[in-house]
């Protein structure tokens, strides 16, 4: 049982305020999607929950389990169980996708048990293999380097076969639907549905409504500004879907006046 405690949280990108005091909990076995116009903030704030070095935390705090994460270096929070699928994803050259996961997996099970050697290399492609079929991957995807000359569609489901093999605690997807037509948001939609269980919690960060249909969220939250300012279940989602964002907005400004 993992719980992800945001509180209060205020951070800045140099001398720019984004994040408002934002408050939000996320526990295992809990979808959660984070809605809301472009640039309202919520790529900043998996970036500070992931302790992206560009943002400042100016106040409030960020706990995993019960402890404060505010101060472990990136890496350190992954191996607590804390995942990021990102919103535009790096590629590097020379870095194959395999090699890669195998060696976040490897940190993960060394983390748990410093005597373990790692997954041995035949069980683990076959893992790998099963985990990409679902994806409709090829097999030859595994050699390839990460994201260089992916398509949009093979780097969100990358990161999505990434979470598929590293089974983390807590995952924040950024946006896994933007850029997709509607067959790879399903692709990606029955991947988070396969994984969804009492062992893992979703922040599910999205723009539209459309993913929702597929992976039905527990609890929807709209940030505007640097701030959730509302949070409702499902029906939320539609209600934005229908009505767009400006009233919120407009909802929001009028409150700051
Ligand atoms: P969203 O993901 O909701 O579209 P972002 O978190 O990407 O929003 O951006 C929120 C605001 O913060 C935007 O105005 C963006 O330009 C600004 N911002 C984000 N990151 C940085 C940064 N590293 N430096 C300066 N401004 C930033
Ligand atoms: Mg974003």
């Amino acid at each position: 049982m993992a719980i992800l405690e945001i509180e209060n949280l205020s951070a800045q990108a140099g001398e720019t305020p984004i994040l408002r005091g934002v408050d939000l909990t996320v526990r295992s076995g809990e979808v959660h999607a984070l809605m809301g116009p472009n640039g309202s903030g919520k790529s900043t704030l998996s970036n500070v929950i992931m302790g992206h070095p560009a943002y400042q935390v100016t106040g409030g705090d960020v706990r995993l389990d019960g402890r404060s994460i505010l101060s472990l270096p990136t890496h350190e929070r992954a191996l607590a169980g804390l995942f990021l699928a990102f919103q535009y994803p790096i590629a590097v050259s020379g870095v194959s996708v395999a090699n890669f996961i195998r060696t976040a997996v490897n940190a993960r099970r060394t983390r748990r048990d410093p005597e373990d050697r790692g997954v041995p290399l035949g069980e683990f492609m076959r893992e790998l293999r099963a985990q990409m079929a679902r994806l409709d991957l090829d097999a030859a995807f595994a050699g390839r380097y990460l994201n260089d000359g992916f398509s949009g569609g093979e780097k969100k489901r990358l990161e999505m076969l990434q979470l598929a093999m590293l089974r983390p605690s807590l995952a924040i997807l950024d946006e896994p639907d933007s850029g997709l037509d509607i067959d790879a948001v399903r692709t990606v939609a029955s991947g988070v549905e396969a994984l969804r269980g009492p062992d893992i919690g979703f922040l599910i960060i999205t723009h539209y409504q459309r993913i929702l249909t597929y992976v039905r969220p527990d609890r929807v939250h709209v940030m505007v500004g640097g701030r959730i300012v509302r949070s409702g279940g499902q029906e939320l989602a539609q209600e934005l879907e229908a009505q767009g964002y400006d009233w919120l907005k407009r909802e929001t400004e009028d409150a700051a006046v």
